[in-house]
């Protein structure tokens, strides 16, 4: 029944990170340089059918705006498809993440206990939901898997998400890289700040232009940040959907 309701209200799912991660330098000390993210989002043919002038619209692009000092929720407004997305939220839901583990030579048990770790900062913030684990990654709202290497080159972490033309996500599909594009094995403060990323993504939560916040596009700090924070607040307060302000 679970997953009869799911299939009618999946409609829209995109790549939503393809995340980089600054090669270790200690490790390699080679491709240190910026290189573009790849953020790619595609909408279907569905796509909400409000009305111009929305009034509610409007009130959250304001909010945005006027939190944008102490945010980056307003980051979707600009480079993205100005949709708000996050898990619809009773009180105390619960999030069911399925860790697969293995899919890579490297992998090793201590990685599933880094994600716990990276699920277990964000549940900390107190946005209304907390982790609980399974091993049934059909029925799973988060699905993670290891990976030696991404395909795509330089990246390390990968985020899918599926969500409901109300801007409600459906379900989240976490890849993990363990090697760096030169194939040195990434280091575990490396592992996990790609971690906490993606599982920011899977959340819901967009990139950060600021490289202290755990959402930066090429990770490197693996704690929570003040902004990264209240960015969380805003998007777990402000109605999911689109923000745009007409559907022209
Ligand atoms: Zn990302």
């Amino acid at each position: 029944m679970h997953r009869v309701f799911l299939a009618l209200l999946v409609i829209l799912a995109a790549l939503v990170g393809l995340d980089a991660l600054r090669p270790d330098a200690a490790a390699d000390g080679a491709r240190s340089g910026e290189v573009p993210e790849q953020r790619a989002a595609t909408q279907g043919a569905a796509a909400a059918s409000a009305v111009d002038l929305n009034p509610e619209r409007a009130a959250t692009r304001r909010r945005l705006r006027d939190a944008a000092a102490r945010t980056y929720l307003d980051s979707l407004l600009l480079g993205t498809d100005s949709l708000i997305r996050r898990w619809e939220l009773g009180s105390g839901r619960a999030l069911d993440v399925a860790i697969v583990e293995g899919g890579a030579p490297e992998y090793a048990p201590r990685l599933a206990n880094m994600v716990r770790e990276a699920a277990a900062r964000w549940e900390r913030e107190g946005l209304g939901f907390y982790f609980t684990f399974t091993a049934d990654t059909a029925a799973a709202d988060i699905v993670i898997r290891w990976q030696s290497r991404l395909e795509s080159e330089d990246r390390a972490g990968q985020t899918d998400l599926v969500w409901d033309r109300l801007g409600h996500i459906r379900r989240a599909g976490i890849t993990l890289a363990l090697r760096n594009t030169t194939g040195a094995l990434l280091p575990d403060d490396a592992l996990l700040a790609v971690a906490v990323h993606e599982m920011g993504h899977a959340i819901g939560m967009p990139h950060s232009d600021d490289s202290e916040d755990v959402m930066f596009p090429r990770a490197r700090h693996n704690v929570i940040s003040p902004r990264d924070r209240l960015t969380a607040y805003l998007l777990y307060q402000l109605p999911p959907g689109s923000v745009k302000e007409s559907d022209s």
